[in-house]
């Protein structure tokens, strides 16, 4: 029982796909041809059919994908994009990045997302989208986020990067707004072995134009329609992760049996458990957090009994050191999020057994 339970082992993750990527990194070192070639195309092909979209474009990394689309529309400076006040730093930057204006939106206590009872009270004459963030794999309820923005002509920009594979009655995310940013970090529940990303949009023209924007603003070699950037995502990724989405599905449902045994079996008084999802598959379960007024005590009491945790995240933008401007805001359930937060072990690879002691450990506390 001594054995360290790890927040997530990712090369066990990984150790399941050995061979295919051994097979796949291989083809790609014989082929000579090393970006821009025919595993992006194919990897893209099969992302897009995953997600249920008409297009998928292959980027360097999460942050890229939400900013070559922020790019993309081309807002005017100080144009206004909500987006929940917690969530991970790249929404926040991909917006402020492009000399727009993040005006942040409490959460739901209960689900950690954008509270959508919030949001119009928000919108003035300057806002232009709406940032969905899937945090923690969760889904965002988007129903209500569809009305405004039909209402006052927002985009809709999905921040995609936790929840790869998760459902919002019987579409996929990534098919849930204008135009949606992925992250395959090898944390991630679909992840490369380095840095990725891709976009997914019904919308031919901006898929083109994020074509050409990720690649120098180039449709064409040496001619520039656009000032673009370099974003990339490399065959060997593209490769990759060409052998690892078909088994994307059973990999979440991995992640719900562990999150159903914990919601089932974790009876702590202390600790406040996540809320049940509205429909089974609308929470990949990225990461499994609790929350409880010790956080600190309780993170602590775990690694001492060698469960390893993690805290999703310790800062909101609005505290940090590169937001000073914000650092005054009063966002109250941003901030008891923030402070009461923690991580518990979770990914296809942990046992059921880990799992059972995880459980026990956290009892007892
Ligand atoms: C990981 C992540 C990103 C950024 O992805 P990178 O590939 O690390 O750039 C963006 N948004 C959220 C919510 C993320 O978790």
């Amino acid at each position: 029982m001594c054995d360290m339970v790890p927040f997530l082992d990712l090369k066990k993750v990984n150790e399941q796909h050995r061979n295919n990527i051994d097979l796949a990194i291989a083809e790609i070192l014989e082929s000579g041809q090393y970006l821009l070639g025919k595993a992006l195309e194919k990897f893209e092909q099969e992302f897009a059919e995953y997600c249920g979209t008409s297009y998928a474009v292959g980027v360097a990394n999460g942050l890229d994908a939400l900013d070559l689309i922020v790019k993309a529309y081309e807002f005017s400076k100080d144009d206004e994009i909500i987006v929940p006040a917690n969530t991970y730093i790249a929404s926040v930057l991909a917006i402020s990045k492009n000399d727009c204006r993040p005006v942040l939106v409490e959460p739901d206590i209960n689900t950690y997302l954008l509270d959508p009872d919030l949001i119009e009270e928000k919108i003035t004459r300057k806002t232009r989208a709406i940032m969905a963030v899937h945090l923690y794999g969760r889904v965002a309820e988007m129903t209500k986020i569809w009305d405004l923005a039909k209402k006052y002509k927002l985009k809709v920009i999905e921040d995609s990067a936790q929840a790869h594979g998760a459902m919002y009655n019987d579409k996929k995310v990534g098919n849930l707004g204008d135009a949606s940013g992925f992250s395959f970090y090898p944390s991630k529940n679909l992840g490369c072995l380095g840095d990725g990303g891709a976009i997914t949009t019904n919308n031919e023209s901006l898929a083109d134009k994020i074509r050409a924007l990720r690649n120098y603003g180039s449709h064409i070699k040496y001619h520039n329609a656009y000032k673009g950037i370099n974003s990339r995502l490399d065959e060997i990724q593209a490769a990759i992760l060409s052998v690892k989405l078909p088994h994307l599905d059973s990999e979440n449902e991995k992640r719900m049996a562990i999150a159903d045994y914990y919601l089932a079996n974790i009876t702590n008084k202390k600790v406040v458990l996540p809320s049940t999802p509205l429909q089974k598959k609308s929470h990949v379960w990225h990461v499994f957090v609790i929350r409880t007024k010790e956080r600190e005590n309780l993170q602590k009491y775990l690694a001492e009994n060698n469960v390893q945790t993690s805290i999703h995240y310790p800062i909101p933008p609005h505290k940090q050191e590169a937001y000073k401007e914000w650092n005054h805001l009063s966002l109250p359930i941003t901030e008891k999020i923030h402070q009461e937060v923690l991580s518990l072990p979770m990914s296809p690879v942990l046992s059921l057994k880990e799992a059972e002691k995880i459980v026990h450990v956290i009892n007892k506390w």
